[in-house]
């Protein structure tokens, strides 16, 4: 059966699936059942949708479809973090991650989800940044990165737990605010309490700057946790780094975070990729300090995880706490993030970039 023809049931919500039932001849409530099948249960045939009649699961594999990306290969790390290569209906690959939040035997996950296919961004220390853009995931091809993900830690932990998945960040492969309304989409059908059921607070979105995009979502009415990949202190140094920065500079950047924050009275976190002898000096850690300070936010430093094609090296755990302790006393918050799935290549888009 040819799929492009068919109507795509993932990424409706529960109100445009009773909708589309409608529009095919059926109840409104025959809606609300495939959409607990396929949000709750993560299933995608029709035909294993039990309280369906049998000619109308026959009808809808006709018409319709519910496409979860298929993962075509895993690598699991001696700490419990998977990371998943998918691929999507036209054949392009992404990555996800998932990484075990508490003690193994009764684990719950954090999922981290990629938002484009490569990306536009092209950070200089980043894997994806290396492999070029192709396109923007639909907000369906995102939501299906969860479901198809606790299908498979269900399946390999021989859990039935539809709640092994508990946190969700926006920081895989692309730039979230390049996909602004898609990425939004997503978010609404992780936290539909009918549906998948997502707490707010426990969903991150990262952007390396797309400083309309934090406008943006500071008029949205939601509690998610927005990040900044921030990764230098000065613009020379963020122009090469980030080259983003070359659209936005650091003064539009702070401005527009401080607009979020007084708008939305939430704190916000910077990210702060660690990169020997590139950008922990004591200099940096000053211009740090002066610049986050003001501002309602945390910082999360991330010791840098090498790749093997780019030059940029993880710094010494002395230089980690050195800088950390800089910080620190100038009067920020701040945390290390802990190294998870370094034995699987835990940097962004590293299966990915394999693969191609
Ligand atoms: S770090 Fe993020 S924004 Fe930068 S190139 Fe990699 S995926 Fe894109």
């Amino acid at each position: 059966m040819n799929t492009i023809s068919r109507t795509q049931l993932l990424g409706m919500n529960c109100h445009q699936l009773e909708e589309y039932l409608l529009q095919v001849g059926q109840h409104r409530y025959r809606g609300r059942q495939i959409y607990k099948w396929i949000y709750q249960k993560d299933v995608n045939s029709f035909y294993e949708m039990s309280d369906i009649p049998k000619e109308l699961r026959q009808q809808l594999d006709e018409i319709s479809v519910v496409s979860i990306p298929r993962v075509l290969k895993q690598r699991v790390s001696k700490d419990g973090t998977r990371k998943f290569l998918m691929e999507l209906d036209d054949r392009k690959r992404i990555e996800t991650v998932v990484i075990p939040q508490g003690e193994e035997r009764e684990a719950r996950y954090s999922l981290c989800i990629s938002t484009q296919v490569g990306c536009p961004v092209g950070c200089a220390f980043c894997a994806t940044g290396t492999s070029g853009y192709q396109r923007s995931l639909q907000s369906y091809e995102m939501v299906g990165q969860f479901l198809s993900s606790r299908r498979e830690l269900k399946r390999r932990l021989k859990k039935n737990d539809d709640s092994l998945i508990s946190n969700v960040v926006y920081m895989g492969m692309g730039e979230p605010f390049f996909n602004y309304d898609q990425v939004i989409a997503s978010v609404y059908l992780l936290i539909d309490p009918q549906g998948i059921n997502i707490g707010q607070r426990h969903i991150t979105i990262s952007t390396s700057g797309e400083v309309k995009g934090i406008k943006r979502l500071a008029e949205e009415n939601l509690q998610v946790t927005l990040a900044i990949s921030l990764h230098a202190t000065n613009d020379h140094l963020r122009d090469q780094l980030v080259p983003l920065n070359r659209k936005y500079s650091l003064d539009q950047l702070i401005e527009a975070v401080d607009y979020y924050i007084k708008k939305t009275n939430r704190r916000v976190t910077f990210e702060y990729v660690m990169l020997d002898d590139v950008n922990i000096s004591r200099v940096h850690a000053d211009q740090l300090i002066k610049m986050v300070k003001p501002l309602l936010a945390n910082i999360n430093l991330i010791p840098y995880n090498e790749v093997e094609i780019l030059p940029f090296k993880k710094p010494s755990s002395t230089k980690v706490w050195q800088f950390y302790h800089w910080l620190v006393e100038g009067g920020l918050n701040v945390t290390i993030r802990e190294e998870r799935g370094g034995d699987i290549e835990a940097a962004c888009g590293q299966l990915y970039v394999k693969e191609r």
